[in-house]
Formats: C-alpha cells, sequence, structure tokens
C-alpha cells in the first residue's frame, strides 16, 4: 500500500509529490495523458495540440461559447503555459481571507511557502534588450497614455531568444528544458531518485475509508485499482472536480463545483504598416502595471498565438479572413484578463460527462469594456491602422469548485486543505480557489502546495 497517490502532475501534483518523495514517503503520481519529455514533444502547432491538451486540443462551455485549454501530459499545463511567475498581492488575499475564513491567507503569512517554491526554480527578470517589436508597441502606447507597465517575470533558465530561438514553440512543450515546468523543476528530479510514476492512467474515482482510499481507473483500456493511506487530488479545477462528481461527494459537499473562475481573457489584434513580428523571440514580456487597471479588474499582457490559435479566434470568414491572415506577421497583440466573480461559473457532472456553465456577470461585463477600450486606445497611441476584435473568450487559467474554507456548507476543503468529512483525501489545486485572484496562478497553487505537503509530512 502506498502511503500517498497524487492525482494529476501539474505545478501542484509535481510539487507535492515530490516533497513527499524526498522527505521518504512511499509515493505513486499517477497521471492521465503521456509521459513525452523535451526531445518527444510533439513539433507541430497541430500535432501538440491533438495530443497533449484534453479535448484534442480545445474544450467548451455547455453552451460552446467560452474555450477552454489544459494539458493532460506529463507536468500538466505548466507544461504548455508561459511560466509566468506572480505572488498573490493584498487585494486577492485579503478577498479569499474573508470569503474562506482561513487566517494564512495573507501576503505575510504566505511568504515562506513562496520563498522556498521560487528556490526551487530558475526565475527571469526580463529586460528592455529582450523585448521583440510587439512588446515595444505596447509600452510606447501605454507610455504616450501614462499607463504604467512592467517587465514580466518568468520560469526559465536557457531560452536563448537572443540568439534566435523563438519562444512560441514552447506553448507544445519546452524542447530545450528551459522553461521551468514542474516536469524539470520537481517530477524528473524525483524520478532521477526513485519516485514511482504512473503516465496514462485516467482516475475514474476514489472510495474513502477511515484507513485507507481505494483508487479507480483505467490504464490502457483496462480497469484498474490502487491502495493508498492518503491521497492528493491535483487533476486541476476540472480534473479533481470531475472526480469528486464521480465518487459521489456532491450530497455531503453542497458547494462541490461552485464558484468556478477563469480570468476571462480576450485578444485584441493591432494591424501595423511595417512588420511587427510577435512570433519571434520572447513573445511575452511586459504587462499592465497600472493601481487603477487592477482597482478596476483587469490587467493587460502583451502576447500572440500561433497561426492555427489566431486564425480560429478572429471572427471573419473568406476574403476577409484571409486578409487578416495575410497580415499575421504585421499583428501586434494585447489581451484583457479580468478578474471575474465566483457567482458567474459551476461545474457538475452528468453521466460521466464534465458540465461547465460560465457567464459573465454585469461587473465582468463592465472589467471586459474597461479593458478592450483601453487596449484600443494603446493600440491606436502606438500607430495601429486597424483594430481586431475576436468575438471569443477563454480559459486558461481554471480555477475553482473544490474551494477552501471553514464552513463545510460553503467550502469543500478545510484550512488543512483536507476535504471535509474525508479525512484522508486533499487538495491544493486550482480547484480550491474560492474567488479568482486576478494575477498568473501557478506560482501560489505550488505555494499552497508547499504548504500542504509541509502539513502532510508533519
Ligand atoms: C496557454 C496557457 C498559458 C498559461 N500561462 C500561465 C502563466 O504564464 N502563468 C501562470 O501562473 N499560469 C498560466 N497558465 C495557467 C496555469 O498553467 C494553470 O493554472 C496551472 O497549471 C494549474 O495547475 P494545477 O496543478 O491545478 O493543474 P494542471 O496543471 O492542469 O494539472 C492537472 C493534471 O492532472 C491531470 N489529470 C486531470 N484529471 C485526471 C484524472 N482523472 N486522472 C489522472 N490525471 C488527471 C491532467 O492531465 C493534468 O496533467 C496558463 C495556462 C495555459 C493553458
Amino acid at each position: 500500500m502506498y502511503d500517498f497517490i497524487i492525482i494529476g502532475s501539474g505545478p501542484s501534483g509535481g510539487t507535492i509529490s515530490k516533497n513527499l518523495h524526498d522527505a521518504g514517503a512511499k509515493v505513486l503520481l499517477v497521471e492521465a495523458g503521456k509521459f513525452l519529455r523535451k526531445d518527444t514533444f510533439p513539433k507541430t502547432e497541430a500535432d501538440y495540440s491533438a495530443q497533449i491538451f484534453w479535448g484534442g486540443g480545445i474544450e467548451f462551455d455547455a453552451e460552446a461559447k467560452t474555450a477552454y485549454l489544459r494539458a493532460r501530459v506529463m507536468g500538466g499545463t505548466s507544461i504548455v503555459n508561459q511560466c509566468l511567475q506572480d505572488r498573490f498581492d493584498d487585494v486577492a488575499l485579503n478577498d479569499w481571507k474573508d470569503r474562506s475564513g482561513v487566517d494564512f491567507m495573507t501576503v505575510d503569512a504566505m511568504a515562506p511557502y513562496y520563498e522556498r517554491i521560487e528556490k526551487k526554480m530558475t526565475l527571469h527578470h526580463f529586460e528592455r534588450k529582450e523585448f521583440n517589436r510587439n512588446a515595444e508597441l505596447f509600452t510606447a502606447g501605454c507610455d504616450k497614455l501614462g499607463y504604467k507597465w512592467k517587465e514580466l517575470r518568468r520560469g526559465q533558465t536557457d531560452c536563448k531568444t537572443l540568439e534566435g530561438n523563438d519562444c512560441l514553440l514552447c506553448l507544445g512543450g519546452c524542447h530545450r528544458d528551459s522553461k521551468q515546468s514542474s516536469l524539470v523543476t520537481s517530477i524528473q528530479v524525483a524520478e532521477k531518485n526513485g519516485m514511482e510514476i504512473m503516465a496514462e492512467f485516467e482516475v475514474d474515482k476514489v472510495e474513502h475509508f477511515n484507513d485507507h482510499v481505494l483508487v479507480h481507473g483505467i490504464k490502457n483500456k483496462q480497469k484498474q485499482t490502487l491502495k493508498t493511506k492518503k491521497v492528493v487530488l491535483a487533476g486541476g479545477s476540472f480534473g479533481s472536480n470531475k472526480i469528486m462528481f464521480n465518487s459521489g461527494f456532491k450530497d455531503k459537499l453542497p458547494a462541490l463545483g461552485k464558484g468556478f473562475c477563469q480570468h476571462p481573457q480576450f485578444m485584441l489584434f493591432g494591424i501595423f504598416d511595417e512588420p511587427v513580428n510577435s512570433h519571434k523571440g520572447a513573445f511575452q514580456t511586459v504587462a499592465s502595471h497600472d493601481p487603477n487597471f487592477r482597482q478596476k479588474g483587469f490587467k493587460l499582457e502583451n502576447v500572440f498565438g500561433p497561426p492555427i490559435s489566431i486564425a480560429m479566434l478572429l471572427n471573419s470568414s473568406g476574403k476577409e479572413h484571409q486578409r487578416i491572415m495575410s497580415k499575421y506577421s504585421y499583428m501586434a497583440c494585447i489581451e484583457t484578463a479580468v478578474r471575474d466573480q465566483p457567482e458567474g461559473g459551476e461545474i457538475t457532472v452528468k453521466k460521466g460527462k464534465l458540465i461547465v456553465t460560465k457567464h459573465l456577470t454585469d461587473q465582468d461585463k463592465k472589467r471586459r469594456d474597461a479593458g478592450i477600450e483601453t487596449i484600443i486606445n494603446i493600440f491606436n497611441a502606438a500607430g495601429a491602422k486597424e483594430v481586431v476584435n475576436s468575438p471569443y473568450f477563454f480559459g486558461l487559467h481554471l480555477m475553482g469548485g473544490c474551494s477552501i474554507g471553514t464552513d463545510p456548507a460553503k467550502s469543500v476543503v478545510n484550512p488543512d486543505f483536507q476535504v471535509h468529512g474525508l479525512k484522508n483525501i486533499y487538495i491544493s489545486d486550482s480547484s480550491i480557489f474560492p474567488s479568482a485572484p486576478g494575477i498568473n496562478p501557478a506560482l501560489s497553487i505550488m505555494a499552497f502546495s508547499q504548504k500542504l505537503s509541509e502539513g502532510l509530512l508533519k
């Protein structure tokens, strides 16, 4: 029997499994996706979309209005993310403390856990010499309008963008082991030290007993059951919620599935007379840093995407679509991400199928409109000839559904990250978020997972 089975290998599962294994516990890390590495990640946009994302590239909400991206591969969504690493601020944590009643939700109380996580990865602060033209246009527009911006902090060691390497490729997995994914910082290290890892095992449900937990899943199309003293669900918001529903826990946990947030993201494209080549070099280096924007509930990042993704985001067809896509090299791009209200989202599972409902509340729409208007102003100030808006919004930060809190009627896990009433089941991944922080979540997911693993080892 294992001491711990960790289900899911993203920032949460990677952190917890390595910590517990390092301390001498008998750990098994299971992951639904394949075990790919820098030499085996697919090399084209179409191939990686199909092979390392749930839903074959993209999933949708129940009304097919919102698109979601999450990875299904060893290392989880940290394999495909941009690895921008930010701590949560007072605005985010005060709201969490109010909603959850959990007393360690403060900047000071969380600082030691952030520090311990930051020490495990190489963090790089971008400098101006690394900006591509997309970033230069963003900062020029902001400067003209008096908006504050900042260089981003990214987990990376050796991207060699100044020597001609294009980071856009690593949205399908980093071929240099430079991006500080949980594969690089935790899993491959623990693997070398003998941690047991099982890829391509999709957990269906867990059964809780007084002194153990059974984990039921499918491996090689065969049903298989594993036995462990304790289990940690680290499947991300969709994955962990689905396992909790499949396990029949909704009756005892009325808050399960409630409060789904996603930082709805809207991308706008400024088309310029001169080539911008947003796909070149370090493609995401700067973001807004204006206290007014934080107060208004949106943030801006300069960003871009590979051609299939950009083509899918446009609201045009035929010759007009062709005209805009022929300007791919002339496009700059800014996205706004909204700090959305948890009241607008819910996750359920019906007949084994994950169903996500998401609507923008009036406040979310106000925040979206303020973000979009600001982007249009920045593009115009930077000299764009045309601004193209995408009608779609999507979710890359999937959060909530198993929120943390002291009240079992309003939350799913207690302040020890233990599921209320189920003493051998723990969760500290993105599903425990009580609301949207409005800040990149991965570093905080790791910090909470650090806290959980230290608690388990006590
Ligand atoms: C394109 C993109 C860019 C992003 N950029 C950033 C960024 O720059 N900074 C940032 O902070 N965040 C970013 N994010 C978001 C961030 O990556 C996620 O919030 C984070 O990875 C979530 O961590 P997690 O451990 O909760 O879940 P995940 O990383 O999603 O890991 C969950 C893992 O569990 C597995 N799993 C799920 N269900 C099961 C099951 N039933 N059985 C077995 N395994 C299962 C999944 O396959 C997956 O591997 C980005 C996301 C995307 C899509």
